[in-house]
């Protein structure tokens, strides 16, 4: 973190009607994406955040939707989640523009809780489960057409497949044995990346609003109850897929480092079991036939996306996810592409788990 930044946060957070001046601004958490700072004043913690403008070039959008998400909220007396509450400038706008034009907000800080670095127990597996299926609850009489898409195309496997392939044309560089065996892993998948979109395009299932991200970063839990208390990290709320949600918290909750390789990852079947089941206790009857049916597809989808991202962006020279050294990107891809090939290997468990979870809580097309 540049020291500029750290004294501009200083400077931006005195422009937001806080309750009592900030005694310290200092940078906070692991987020990759934004510039994170936690606000204190002497009765209060806020969380301050620059919005990273090469991913979001429309940082209003974020804002837009995130105050429509807060005033739907509103008309359920109990949510059952929380999330941050937006803190408005002090000249009444949702957000701070600063003299090199980028975007700051200010949210509540959630008390007494924090992230988890990995699920420890099933309590919290189903914790997680919950909330998801809670959030998904809450926005089904959102409709979906009223949020903005703020990072088009984010789940839209085979425009990600498309660029990949546009660059094996072109000649990979680093045609070493890593690249070459993760570039077999994927090219071998591709007839499959299509899957969501083509149903999504027919109609076969719905558009609902989604989180985006819903990883395990991006939960937290009341450090006293244990219970997941709060969504956090919503720019990439938007109109999307339920299955791009599950997809992702499952790949994120259930991969478990496995055997000596430093690429080694499985898919816990008990923590899915756990999750998944207490996701359909929650949304009894909110997915179709059709979307149910859908969902192997999805665990299998999701982290073969982010495995062909990782891989395309280190054959680009990692542009998109930050690095600290040159092979981090082909690290992360082989590690999602290691628990693709583990989820292909559990499938008829997964669907099994799948047909149980949902069997009282299905509704018929
Ligand atoms: P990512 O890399 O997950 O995309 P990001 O850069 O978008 O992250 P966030 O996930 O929004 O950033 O925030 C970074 C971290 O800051 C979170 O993991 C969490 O620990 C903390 N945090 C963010 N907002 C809050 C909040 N309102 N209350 C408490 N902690 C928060
Ligand atoms: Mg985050």
């Amino acid at each position: 973190m540049s020291k500029g930044t750290d004294e501009v946060a200083v400077g931006i957070a005195n422009r937001f009607a806080l309750v009592g001046p900030p005694q310290s601004v200092e940078p906070y958490g692991d987020g990759l994406i934004n510039r994170t700072f936690l606000v204190v004043t002497e009765t209060l913690g806020y969380i301050l955040q620059r919005i990273n403008r090469t991913v979001f070039p429309e940082p209003e959008r974020i804002m837009s939707n995130l105050s429509l998400l807060q005033g739907h909220l509103t008309h359920h007396a109990e949510p059952g989640l929380r999330i941050p509450a937006l803190i408005p400038a002090r000249d009444g706008r949702l957000f701070v523009r600063d003299e090199q034009g980028e975007v700051w907000r200010m949210m509540e800080l959630i008390p007494n809780a924090g992230n988890l670095n990995s699920i420890e127990n099933l309590d919290q597996a189903r914790q997680v489960g919950r909330i998801l299926g809670r959030f998904h609850v809450l926005m089904n009489d959102l409709s979906p057409n009223r949020l903005a898409v703020t990072l088009p195309g984010f789940h839209v496997t085979p425009a990600y497949l498309e660029r990949f392939v546009g660059i094996l044309a072109a000649g990979i560089p680093d045609r070493r044995g890593e690249v070459a065996e993760a570039t077999e892993l994927v090219t071998e998948r591709q007839a499959r990346a299509g899957v969501l979109e083509e149903a999504r395009r027919k109609g076969q299932i719905p558009e609902r609003v989604t989180h985006g991200d819903p990883k395990l970063d991006n939960i937290l839990f009341d450090r006293e109850t244990g219970c997941a208390a709060s969504l956090i990290d919503l720019d990439t709320v938007q109109p999307g897929l339920v299955h791009y949600d599950l997809g992702d918290c499952l790949r994120s909750c259930c991969s478990v480092r496995s055997g000596p390789t430093d690429v080694g990852e499985r898919f816990d079947l008990d923590l899915c079991r756990a999750i998944l089941g207490a996701y359909a206790d929650e949304t009894e009857g909110l997915l179709d036939e059709g979307e149910i049916e859908l969902l192997f597809d999805a665990i299998r989808l999701i982290p073969f996306e982010l495995g062909l991202r990782f891989l395309t962006d280190h054959l680009e020279g990692d542009r998109y996810f930050r690095v600290t050294e040159r092979g981090q990107n082909l690290r992360k891809a082989r590690t999602q592409l290691a628990l693709v090939e583990d989820i292909e290997g559990k499938e008829s468990e997964i669907r099994q788990i799948l047909a149980e979870s949902f069997r009282s809580s299905r509704r018929p097309l």
